[in-house]
């Protein structure tokens, strides 16, 4: 027995109709949608439904079938999945758009299927929605016996009725938007110099994921909760559908409706170059869109206006400040941050440019396994080696350290910065999409908003497959396929996660023999192994390091908040003279272009710090009046291979033979591993300290560099691969490999064979 047709009507609380595309793209397929609602009705129900804006508007109409229920008992979203059976006209355009929109394409504009909506513009009158009252409001829509629309027609048809603006015949036929000002963000724009010394110094760990900020009160470093009661808060900031700023647990909770305008995982792209190789690698793998500072630098496209990466940061570290403003109730004006012992010096520089544009006099920048070992070892007078394993979100660090009372040396350190939480989740994700591909022959890759939700529900069960054995994996109306609807819905269990990752915890290994074999070291000479980063609570992971090193992992200390409890610990020992000395070294080797982008190696890796090294240059042409030095770091003695730190230029030579102008050229690097070059003019006895440009192109360096000019085909940059390599292409979370796609293309732009 058919049911009776009822009417849904839902009222938004704006009037942009741009907006209502964007919040309901992840609910809207070809054939129907997801319907959040606590009203449950039987499925088979027929059902009309229309949206309308603030301003009245109706913007998507049409009549549907309830095909599949969502129980809030059962489902976090609790809603209705409907089957589309028939659409006005206008409503087939937005449904259009979306669709495109989803799949990120404008040349790809999707047609509907003939026969799967009917056109409901031609429909009967009783289809169409009445003029809006003289109050604005619609008046009830009959429920029943409505005659369903009997024809189909073409998706362009000519007819004119539009009942778009119903009632409104002179009202535009889409809202007219003002684009958005220029946003002014709640940063400092001053200088360091104007920055009150008042106040305690707080410790802020700035995480690829998540943030924490704490303290040391009564002599013990504790966590200050953020203004939700979490211990950590999200690094993501964003702007909502009607412009407003979201840093933190607000940004995040919107995240899935507003992914485009959402600014995730900004800190593996602060402080580096948008040409770099690893920029042009991974900003595929964001939602949001990543531009080129004037500068040169990684910025984002956020609602339309351009941000550098300093004020994403910034934006983070000032609600840190905020939070810890009224936690402590006095006003903070210092801080020490941590940073990964792998940034280098660009991405050094950034982070305390972020922390001077939230109002902070940044007093130390510490690197993140070095907090950490303070955490662990602070008060103890210990003589210790650890091996501090941080495997965070986005990358793996491995440090060993020798601790001797209250002092703090760091050994040798390396790491993978390609390897973190995200790439288990991408082992999780093919899995998901495999098996769903299998069954339904759907693949889901190309969908950016649905990679979306399935993303987060993954990377949701891959966290509960730490406390259980089994978990369940359920994301309703994903897709549909003949009109019924498809859920994703298994049973994931921790051994199957266990063999999708075994690989990259065995990668973790070897990182960590490799830094240990750098000093002569066996696992078994190390004292204790210090977890930190989320990904650590893999019992997988403990069980490994158990096996490799023959002792369990400490355990008593949290993985979220050590490095943000080492950051207080030495913020606090400022204000003791002599309690704490740590000895830091190079994470990575410095150094310069040669001719022929050959790499030469002035400060290496592992090296104490601070370090300091001097060596002379020349001109090499008669009345030569400029000299440039290009400065890389990095590993590789090819140059394309290593990150570009920026060049030094040398102006107003006084004009002489070749050979005759001489410069003593001096690398410093201080404790904080920040470079700072000076060249001492031999004739003049003149000393200039030296600033790194930021403004070359891969072409101005090839230059530089006097490397070939690459052959034409080369000069332009192949997409990143996104073939398939199985059955369904990837395209996410996997670096293009060396030597192809963008990499490729830098590679060989600057000369790589
Ligand atoms: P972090 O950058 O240290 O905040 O680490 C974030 C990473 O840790 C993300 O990839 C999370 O999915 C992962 N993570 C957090 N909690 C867990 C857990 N219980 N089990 C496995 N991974 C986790």
């Amino acid at each position: 027995m058919s049911e009776e047709r009822i009417s849904i009507k839902i009222r938004l609380k704006y009037s942009d109709v741009s907006l209502f595309q964007r919040r309901f793209s992840p609910y809207m397929s070809q054939y129907g949608m997801f319907l959040p609602t606590r009203h449950l009705k039987n499925k088979g129900t027929p059902l009309f439904f229309e949206f309308f804006l603030a301003n009245n508007q109706r913007v998507f109409y049409g009549e549907g079938t309830v095909v599949q229920l969502y129980p809030p008992d059962r489902y976090p979203t609790a809603g209705l999945g409907i089957r589309f059976t028939a659409l006005d006209q206008r409503s087939q355009q937005l449904l259009m758009e979306i669709l495109a929109q989803q799949t990120q394409r404008s040349d790809l504009v999707p047609k509907l299927s003939p026969g799967v909506i009917q056109d409901l513009s031609d429909a009967a009158p009783a289809t169409q929605a009445p003029p809006p009252t003289a109050t604005g409001r619609q008046p009830a829509r009959a429920t029943a016996g409505t005659s369903k629309v009997p024809t189909q027609q073409p998706v362009a048809s000519s007819n004119t009725a539009q009942p778009w603006n119903v009632g409104k015949p002179n009202a535009p036929e889409t809202p007219a938007t003002p684009p958005p000002a220029a946003k002014e963000l709640p940063l400092f724009y001053g200088k360091e110099s104007e920055i009150e010394e008042t106040g305690p110094i707080i410790g802020i760990d700035l995480g690829t994921t998540n943030s924490c900020c704490a303290i040391v009160e009564g002599n013990k470093p504790h966590v200050i909760p953020s203004r939700y009661g979490y211990n950590t808060i999200p690094s993501i900031v964003a702007y909502d559908e009607r412009g407003n700023l979201l840093i933190g647990h607000p940004a995040k909770s919107q995240m899935m409706l507003n992914p485009h305008n959402t600014v995730y995982g900004s800190k593996r792209l602060v402080g580096r170059k948008y040409h770099s190789p690893i920029v042009q690698i991974i900003k595929n793998r964001f939602l949001y869109e990543i531009i080129e500072t004037e500068k040169g630098d990684s910025g984002v496209r956020i609602d339309q206006s351009n941000f550098t990466l300093q004020e994403v940061s910034a934006l983070i570290l000032t609600e840190i400040k905020e939070i810890a403003q009224s936690y402590l109730e006095q006003p903070i004006n210092r801080a020490v941050i941590s940073v990964p012992a792998y940034y280098n010096d660009n991405q050094r520089q950034a982070v305390r440019e972020a922390g001077l544009l939230a109002g902070l006099k940044v007093e130390r920048i510490v690197n993140e396994p070095t907090a950490a070992a303070l955490a662990y070892g602070f008060g103890r007078s210990l003589n210790q080696k650890l091996l501090v394993y941080d495997l965070g979100g986005g990358t793996f660090d491995a440090s060993v350290l020798q601790i001797h009372k209250d002092v703090y040396e760091v050994i040798s350190t390396g790491g993978n910065t390609f390897l973190g939480g995200v790439d288990f989740d991408s082992r999780l994700i093919d899995y998901v999409l495999d098996r769903f591909y299998e069954e339904h022959q759907i693949n889901l890759r190309h969908d950016a908003v649905k990679m979306q939700r399935i993303k987060d529900a993954v990377e949701k069960a891959k966290c509960d497959l730490s406390h259980e054995v089994k978990t369940d994996l359920i994301i309703p109306y994903i897709d549909l396929k003949d009109g019924v609807p498809l859920d994703i819905n298994l049973t994931l269990d921790r051994e199957v996660l266990n063999s999708l990752v075994q690989d990259l915890v065995e990668e973790t290994v070897r990182v960590c023999d490799a830094v240990l074999s750098a000093q002569n070291l066996k696992p078994q000479e190390i004292d204790e192994v210090i977890l930190v980063g989320g990904q650590t609570r893999m019992p997988l992971i403990h069980q490994r390091l158990t096996d490799h090193f023959g002792k369990p992992p400490h355990r008593n200390v949290h993985p979220d908040e050590a490095v943000a409890l080492g950051t207080a610990i030495l913020a606090y020992s400022f204000g003791q003279s002599g309690l704490i000395k740590l000895v830091d070294v190079l994470a990575m080797s410095i150094g310069i272009g040669l001719p022929g982008g050959r790499f030469k190696v002035i400060a290496p890796r592992n090296h104490k710090l601070p370090f300091e090294k001097s060596y002379t240059i020349s001109t090499t042409r008669d009345d030569q009046t400029e000299l440039e030095i290009v400065v890389f770091q990095g590993e590789s003695s090819n140059v394309a291979d290593n990150e570009y730190l920026g060049t030094m230029k040398l102006q107003n030579i006084q004009k002489a033979p070749r050979g005759k102008a001489k410069f003593d050229i001096t690398f410093h690097l201080n404790n904080e591993c920040i470079l700072k070059i000076t060249a001492k003019d031999l004739q003049t006895g003149l000393v200039k300290e030296l600033v790194l440009s930021t403004r070359d192109t891969p072409e101005d360096l090839r230059q530089k560099l006097e490397m070939p000019a690459p052959a034409p085909a080369e000069a332009v940059p192949p997409p990143i691969p996104t073939q398939p390599t199985s059955h369904i292409p990837p395209i996410e979370d996997t670096p293009a490999p060396s030597g192809g796609g963008v990499l490729g293309w830098i590679k060989k732009l600057l000369g790589r064979r």
